[in-house]
This record gives C-alpha cells, structure tokens and sequence, in this order.
C-alpha cells in the first residue's frame, strides 16, 4: 500500500510542491540572512573570539605573571616565563598562545585576577601555517593597545552578570 503511496506521489510531484509552496511562504517575508560580511550578526559581550593583554591606564601591563591562566588551560596552550623586575614587582618576559590549540573556552579570561588576557570581539582572522596562529606577547599587547576602548565597552556591558 505504502508503495503505491509513493508511486502516485512522485507521480504528482506532491513533493515538489510541498517544497514550493514553503518557499512561497518565505518569498515576500523579511530576509533573515545577512549579506556577510558587509553586514553582520550583533555580537554577544561575552563572545570568545582572538585574545588580547591588557594594559593599565597608565600603559603598564596588567599581566602579574601569576600563570593562572596557563596552569587552567585544558589545552596547554599558554606558556609563559617570568621574572622579578627591580622593583620587585613580577612581570612576564614571554606569554605565547598557540591558537591552533586553544578551543576558546574561555577559562584564561575566567581565572586571570586582573582582567589581563581576554578575549575580544575579533573573529575575522587567519592563518595559511601553523606558527601563524602562535600569538607571541608582543602581539596580543598589540591587539589589547587598539582594542582597549572595545574590550572595556564589552567587559563593562557584562560585568552586572559576572
Ligand atoms: S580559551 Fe581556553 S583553551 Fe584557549 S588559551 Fe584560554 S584557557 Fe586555553
Ligand atoms: S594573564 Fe592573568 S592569569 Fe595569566 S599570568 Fe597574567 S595575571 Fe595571571
């Protein structure tokens, strides 16, 4: 019986119509895509995108080498060495991420007691090698320093539910 079902339905294109008759309800409806990326979807505050450090006001990183966020990494992608500075104070002389390991989970963010290494709004970039996903300290101080004003905005927008 099912089979007949079927013959007479492919036979009518029951299918087919099913099909169009959703795409006619859809047709004259407000478009929910976007054309990306000159348009773009609202991002959450919270969203887990490239990292960045973090620097004072006063420009002096806020990074106090307490390697937190290198011991709760669950893919060690974090390395860091420090070094006590004259003024007794610990700053780091090397923090690398390798982004081809990181899952972007978030815990570095969570565990940093200063609000050093965050993770910005930034999702559009890229890597042709593998050592180009190896972010050097240099580079996510750089990324911190341009994005500040942007990463404060966010952070400030969810700190109510921190
Ligand atoms: S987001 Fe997660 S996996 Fe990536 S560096 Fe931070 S703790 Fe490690
Ligand atoms: S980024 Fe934060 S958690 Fe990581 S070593 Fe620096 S101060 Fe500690």
């Amino acid at each position: 019986m099912e089979a007949i079902k079927d013959f007479f339905g492919s036979f009518m294109l029951t299918e087919m119509l099913k099909g169009m008759k959703l795409t006619g309800k859809y047709l004259f409806k407000r478009k929910i895509t976007l054309r990306y990326p000159q348009e773009k979807t609202p991002a959450s505050p919270r969203f887990r995108g490239l990292h960045a450090l973090r620097r004072y006001p006063n420009g002096e990183e806020r990074c106090i080498a307490c390697k937190l966020c290198e011991a709760v990494c669950p893919a060690m992608a974090i390395t860091i060495e420090s070094e006590q500075r004259a003024d007794n104070t610990r700053r780091t002389t090397r923090y690398d991420i390798d982004l081809a390991k990181c899952i972007f989970c978030g815990f570095c963010e969570e565990s940093c007691p200063v609000d050093s290494i965050v993770e910005t709004h930034l999702h559009e970039y890229h890597g042709e090698k593998r050592g180009d996903l190896y972010y050097t300290k240099d580079m996510l101080l750089a990324i911190g320093d341009r994005y500040e004003s942007e990463i404060a905005r966010r952070r400030e927008a969810d700190a109510p539910y921190r």
